[in-house]
């Protein structure tokens, strides 16, 4: 099955008992048992729902691992994974990881004893400047945000198997339509499918595939332990998000290399961050692991005013948090996603007050531009 064809016809489709083409929403919470311990796959719906399972089989199919689950946050999935490891236990992260994922590890699970060092992952000799004989995992994004910096996917996961660390992906930027982290080695896949996969800002959820029947094991247990698992409701509307997946991200990929384009062309604009272009760092490891470099840019304005000027006069771009909807979004770093980093560390990172990061969205793109000029030159 090809890619597109998956995303619709992937995983499991449908009701056999009745013919409906598209899942039920099993809106359940306990199944009848015929016996003591004799029931039909399913018990309780923390531990298992059908429409969560379909939701599963079919992440889990198109990142190509053994075995996918579905919380209730991207911040959940994170949770989930990271408590499979043990008090004591080192992680190396990317250091522009996602703000969330910054705030859990150094004020939440560092309470717990999971001990964390962030560095530059795009760079070999920083990871293994980072390694103590307590590390057990790496973890990383590429592309990150907002500076999209690209770490290569291939030589990470061979000096994890190497060293047999867990090698961890945040594939939410480039979606599974475009990169899967699995195919170069890859243990543990986790998205914020609030963005991308459903793709029309109406759901918050987080998915995990893994690459082994252990991993399976070690992940469902926590989930089933902590219970931060999707409803069926919302499992249901990803896995309608899910199969216009394909066809939004192409749309998207075209309408950001037109605004990228446009953007070159600004003199107030500055430092544009994006992996298609030829200059951007990065540019030739994304363009050997991914097939399409997806709808993230950032650049500099020149100050916080003329950034925040920018952001309260356009009108088809939506100030919001978040990004991969239909809706292009807009929003500043540091005043936003990125608030919960200290100020002096943003600096170190390049989080300038004037970088805009913006999502673009599937709007027409010639609104997107003068949308954006009009506001830039008010
Ligand atoms: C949004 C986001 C998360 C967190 O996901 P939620 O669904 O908001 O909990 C994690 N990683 C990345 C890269 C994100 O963009």
């Amino acid at each position: 099955m090809r890619r597109k064809t998956k995303l619709i016809h992937g995983g499991i489709t449908g009701d056999e008992k009745t013919g409906a083409v598209s899942m039920p929403i099993f809106q359940v919470s306990t199944y009848k048992q015929e016996g003591v311990g004799k029931h039909s796959g399913y018990e309780y719906s923390r531990t298992g729902n059908p429409t969560r399972h379909a939701l599963e089989e079919l992440i889990k199919e198109i990142e190509g691992g053994h075995a996918g689950f579905a919380f209730g946050s991207g911040m959940a999935a994170i949770t989930a994974v990271l408590m499979t490891f043990n008090q004591g236990d080192h992680i190396i992260f990317t250091d522009d990881v996602y703000g969330g994922t910054y705030r859990l590890v150094s004020k939440v699970l560092n309470r717990f004893g999971l001990d964390a060092t962030f560095v530059d992952t795009s760079d070999m000799e920083k990871i293994e400047a980072a390694v103590t004989d307590k590390t057990k995992a790496i973890y990383i994004e590429t592309p990150t945000n907002p500076l999209l910096k690209i770490t290569d996917l291939e030589k990470v996961s061979n000096f994890a198997k190497e060293k047999g660390f867990t090698f961890i992906v945040d594939n939410t930027f480039s979606t599974p339509y475009w990169q899967n982290p699995i195919d170069y080695g890859a243990d543990i896949v986790l998205h914020s499918a609030t963005k991308y996969l459903g793709g029309h800002s109406d759901v918050v959820a987080g998915l995990v595939v893994v690459n082994s029947a252990q991993l399976a094991e070690d992940v469902h247990f926590v989930l089933n332990s902590s219970g931060g698992v999707l409803g069926p409701h919302d499992s249901w509307l990803l896995m309608r998000g899910i199969k216009t997946l394909g066809i939004r991200m192409e749309e998207i990929e075209s309408n950001t290399k037109a605004f990228v384009d446009f953007l070159s062309e600004l003199p107030e604009v500055t430092n544009i961050y994006y992996p298609g272009l030829e200059n951007h760092k990065g540019h030739d490891v994304h363009h050997k692991q991914a097939r399409g470099y997806g709808g993230m840019i950032s650049f500099d304005v020149g100050s916080g005013e003329r950034a925040d000027q920018v952001l309260r006069n356009v009108r088809y771009f939506t100030l919001a948090e978040s990004l991969g909807a239909v809706e292009s979004l807009i929003s500043v770093p540091a005043m936003m996603t990125h608030a919960s980093i200290p100020k002096e560390r943003r600096g170190e990172l390049g989080i300038t007050d004037g970088l805009i990061r913006v999502s673009i969205g599937l709007e027409d793109i010639e609104d997107l531009k003068e949308d954006f000029l009009d506001a830039l030159r008010k």
